[in-house]
């Protein structure tokens, strides 16, 4: 088992990575995490392993440009009929979608041959939403999700028997929300079921995370489940952690709905939970300021939270004051 307090994100390829290793070391972080782009930078992986700083495997696995740029057909239908393109860098694809999931347990697999990763964390196995960008004050039926495209229609109806009368979010929404939601978990439940034991067969020592939408069961009527399709009660079994985004700043929640998160995934899961705290703003023009930030680092590390995901390196660099918020954080 791990015993990482304070993990790092770095979704930077361009920086120095002795000079990364100095920066983890001057902030008191015990590893990096990261996605493929940087992980396979030979550089980086010969820093980390001199230095002996451990490296956790990021996979997302419905967030793909690269595959839908090749197939287009694959794209995750939005609530308003449109391609789930939430940002640039979020494009999603249909989680009903079956030669994709045979291409990403193919890419899995293929992963763990070429790395052998201590610790991977499961990123974006959920249903499409932008959730970074839903405030508190929006409606749950106005919620721009996903999957509404033919095969998940036609998934639905063979799977649970419940007809679709109007193919629109705002009938299903209204008419078979609870029948929807079940049928929305259970999907990500089969996916990460299928992907864990892929994980398991190949290293059984290999810790799993899996990151979740930071919603509680009372945001938006429990879009958590007929939005996003996360139930960490019943995922809780197939995974070591559980990593909510609690980026509070981000959707516009106080710093003490971070540790709120934290309760309820780990009341309903049982496992370590180790929140995502953000060091800057993002999406939003208005500053995180000093006091928010460190108690949003205070929420974030106080138990029952099991450690911290820092979101990220280019943030945390940029500011030297917050190199001793993150190095005193727990303390
Ligand atoms: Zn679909």
């Amino acid at each position: 088992m791990n015993t990482y307090k304070k993990i790092l994100y770095l979704f930077n390829n361009t920086v120095d990575y002795d000079v990364v290793v100095h920066n983890c070391k001057k902030a008191g972080i015990d590893a990096i995490i990261t996605n493929d782009f940087v992980f396979a930078e030979k550089e980086f992986q010969e820093a980390m392993r001199v230095n002996s700083i451990p490296v956790v495997y990021n996979f997302p696995v419905f967030c793909d440009t690269g595959y839908l740029d090749r197939n287009p057909q694959s794209y995750s239908i939005t609530a308003t009929g449109k391609r789930a393109t939430g940002t640039e860098w979020l494009h999603f694809v249909c989680p009903s979608d079956s030669a994709f999931m045979e291409y990403q347990q193919n890419n899995l697999i293929s992963i763990l041959k070429t790395y052998n990763p201590e610790t991977l964390t499961l990123d974006f196995i959920r249903f499409y939403v932008f959730w970074e960008m839903v405030s508190p004050d929006t409606q749950p039926v106005a919620i721009e999700d996903g999957c509404y495209c033919d095969r998940c229609l036609v998934n639905f109806e063979a799977t649970t028997g419940v007809h679709i009368k109007e193919k629109s979010k705002k009938w299903i929404y209204t008419n078979i929300r609870k029948e929807w939601a079940a049928w929305k978990t259970h999907h990500i439940e089969k996916t990460v079921d299928m992907l864990t034991q892929i994980i398991r067969d190949y290293n059984p020592d290999i810790e799993i995370g899996i990151k979740t939408v930071p919603w509680k069961e009372s945001d938006f009527d429990n879009a958590i489940s007929h939005v996003v399709g996360q139930d960490v009660a019943r995922l809780a079994r197939y995974v070591d952690f559980i990593a909510p985004m609690t980026y509070s700043h981000m959707v516009k929640q106080p710093p003490q709905w971070i540790d709120e998160v934290v309760q309820e995934v780990s009341e309903k899961s049982g496992k370590r939970v180790f929140p995502g705290v953000q060091l800057a703003q993002t999406y939003r023009d208005e500053p995180v300021q000093s006091d928010e930030l460190n108690a949003m680092i205070s929420y974030a590390a106080q138990k029952p939270a099991a450690g911290v995901l820092i979101f990220h390196y280019d943030t945390l660099v940029d500011n030297t004051h917050r190199f001793e918020r993150i190095k005193n954080a727990g303390k």
